[in-house]
């Protein structure tokens, strides 16, 4: 590994001039957990790292925060996923977000990860990992996956490249039709499905963010009473590894029918991927088991597996299904 220096800003300007003096990707660390990865896998090698955890400034309180916020909840950027695991103000409505937090890596590293390190993670592309591998996202011609092992990969909206996106967070957030804050040149607010790029739009970056922004926190809207949301993941082990496929689900259910539903799968395609069809199928419906399996087929309907992931098909199908029966407190067939 490459030496390098670490700062620690006591505020957001003096990170953001850190930042913007080195601008390759990694230069702000959180948890650390993927960047300093990223560093001993030789994949990144940045002179500099700008800790944000010690930022002291107004910036670094909304940072921290959890908790209420005007309608709905913040989650500060720099709240790691053990906090977010043992936070009791969620409810049923956003029990998703927690469900998620709590099922992701490892306890160890739950206490160090952050949400904001979480959303803007890296791809676990064996690949892209290899320190020896030119592939499309490091400048290469085309995605290996394409025609190497890629059981892992994505099964939805894949092409050029074929990576599914790491974040956990993201799956449950985007459920929850949340938006993040983020500070640069200028504050802005962007909705959670705007922040990841899709590899058509961009095969060799995952998020919108300029060099030198700060993610600050991700708000989440107001949430009836009758909001429930969960999340669920399926791993080949169920400690310390990477889920095949994952399912949040939101909806407001009023006698049985289902409005206002959000569908999200994770670890299928390159991003978050909010399923329209599934949620089309639920829309205004009474909840029932036969609606649920519909909404599961319609869910990935779209999926072109490669030669090693076509298992992700009825997994998918099987994990959505389960989310919903739970989320609805619809009993499971026999
Ligand atoms: C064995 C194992 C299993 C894992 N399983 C899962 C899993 O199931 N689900 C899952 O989601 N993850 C999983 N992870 C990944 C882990 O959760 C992430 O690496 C971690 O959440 C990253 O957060 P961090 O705070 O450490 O980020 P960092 O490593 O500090 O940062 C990650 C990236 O985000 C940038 N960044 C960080 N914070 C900000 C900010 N506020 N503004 C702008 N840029 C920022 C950094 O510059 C860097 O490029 C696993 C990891 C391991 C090792």
């Amino acid at each position: 590994m490459r030496p390098f220096v670490i700062r620690r800003p006591k505020s957001l300007d003096e990170a953001q001039d850190a930042a913007r003096e080195r601008p390759q990707d990694g230069v702000l660390r959180a948890g650390g957990i993927d960047l300093i990865d990223r560093m001993k896998e030789g994949i990144d090698a940045p002179a500099e790292l700008v800790e944000l955890r010690g930022l002291a400034d107004e910036t670094g309180e909304l940072m921290r925060a959890l908790g209420p916020a005007g309608d709905g909840m913040q989650v500060g950027a720099l709240v790691t996923l053990a906090q977010l695991a043992a936070h009791e103000g969620f409810g049923a409505a956003r029990a998703a977000l927690r469900e998620a937090a709590g099922s992701a890596a490892t306890p160890t590293i739950r206490n160090a990860a952050t949400l904001g390190g979480n959303l803007l993670q890296r791809p676990r592309c064996w690949y892209f990992r290899h320190a020896d591998l030119v592939c499309l996202k490091k400048g290469g011609t085309a995605c290996l996956a394409v025609s190497g092992e890629n059981k892992f990969h994505a099964i939805l909206g894949g092409g050029p490249s074929f990576i599914v996106h790491p974040s956990t967070l993201a799956c449950a957030l985007t459920a929850l039709d949340a938006q993040v804050e983020v500070r640069g040149a200028e504050a802005r607010t962007i909705a959670i499905g705007e922040l990841f790029l899709t590899p058509k739009q961009d095969a060799r970056r995952e998020h919108t963010l300029e060099p030198g922004e700060v993610l600050v926190r991700a708000i989440l809207p107001k949430a009836g009473d009758d909001q429930r949301s969960g999340y669920a993941a399926v791993k080949e082990k169920q400690s310390h590894d990477w889920p095949m496929a994952e399912a949040a689900v939101k909806m407001s259910l009023q006698s049985g029918v289902m409005t206002d539903v959000r569908v999200v799968l994770g670890h299928v395609a390159p991003i978050p991927w909010r399923s329209r069809e599934a949620e089309a199928a639920l829309e205004g419906k009474p909840a029932s088991a036969a609606l649920f399996a519909e909404a599961a087929k319609a869910a990935l309907a779209e999926a072109r597996p490669l030669r090693d992931n076509a298992y992700k098909i009825p997994l998918a199908q099987g994990l959505l299904r389960e989310v919903l029966h739970r989320v609805a407190g619809v009993p499971l067939p026999e």
